[in-house]
């Protein structure tokens, strides 16, 4: 059980971050949301959570491309929840584009919120972490961290900056009952993979369903996507005692995609 922890989760108004929120909150973490979305849809959301698992629920909406923001909303973490024991990198963009044709303006975008804003929460968290000698970061990196894809330039740049970040923080942090990891999930049939299915469709003449087929068998063997809920339960391990020495490490949760 994570009674009494204090979780931050970047990017949990959708998608893997709101099934890594309720995962936590499921096993009695407190939890502070973040991410954009419609103001009332996303107190609705907050008092659902405090309600189904009796546990306080906060939001801030912070716009993590602010390094000053992301350190704030680590000290209203801190303030709202009592403290911060659990801190998930998760908020994410992705656009595609070859090398030669992607915009400034995306890569900036890309490398501010998903790779700045990991070292900015981690710089931010681990002296309250170090300070109770209790503390689990996780990283939401990708398959993406590992290997490549093409027209995704920002995104796998980024994505493989955050396992290397992962690493240097889980070395310095080894003695201090702190565990730093990353796991890399395939596909996710989250907005943001919708977005690229709808392009891909759009591209190809198809639909939606026919580039399902297609995307998952390009790049993994095992053709199905994985689930928030599933990305949730690793999440809650990671977070665990019994994953007390697991720590610098990338993991996958891709459907066999890196290891083929
Ligand atoms: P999503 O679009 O469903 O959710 C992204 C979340 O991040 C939303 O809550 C959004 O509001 C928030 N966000 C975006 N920009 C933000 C900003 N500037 N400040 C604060 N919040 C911001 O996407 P998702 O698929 O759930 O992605 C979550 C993470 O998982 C991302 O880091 C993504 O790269 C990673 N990931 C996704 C997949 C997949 O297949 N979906 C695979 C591997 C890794």
């Amino acid at each position: 059980s994570l009674k009494g922890k204090a979780a931050l989760v970047t990017g949990s108004t959708s998608g893997i971050g709101l099934g890594i929120a309720r995962a936590l909150a499921a096993e009695g973490a407190s939890v502070m949301l973040n991410g954009f979305g419609d103001a009332g849809e996303i107190e609705k959301l907050r008092t659902d959570l405090e309600a189904e698992f009796s546990v306080k629920v906060a939001y801030d909406g912070a716009d993590l491309s602010k390094p000053d923001k992301v350190a704030a909303l680590v000290q209203k973490t801190q303030d709202a929840l009592g403290s911060i024991d659990i801190l998930v990198n998760n908020a994410g963009i992705q656009f595609t584009a070859p090398v030669e044709e992607f915009p400034e303006a995306k890569w900036e975008a890309i490398i501010a919120i998903n790779l700045s804003a990991v070292f900015y929460g981690m710089k931010a968290a681990i002296p309250a972490m170090k300070k109770k000698q209790w503390g689990r970061i996780i990283n939401i990196a990708s398959a993406h961290g590992l290997v490549a894809s093409p027209h995704k330039v920002a995104y796998v740049a980024a994505k493989h900056g955050v396992v290397g970040a992962t690493k240097v923080a889980a070395i310095e942090t080894a003695n201090d009952g702190i565990t730093v990891n990353a796991i890399c999930p395939g596909w996710v049939l989250t907005p943001l993979v919708e977005r690229q299915l709808q392009d891909r469709a759009k591209e190809a003449g198809t639909d939606v369903e026919t580039e399902k087929k297609k995307m998952l068998q390009e790049t993994q063997p095992m053709l199905k996507f994985s689930t928030p809920e599933e990305i949730g339960a690793l999440a809650v391990f990671l977070s665990s005692d019994g994953a007390a020495t697991i720590t610098g490490t990338p993991i996958s949760i891709d459907g066999g995609w890196v290891s083929h």
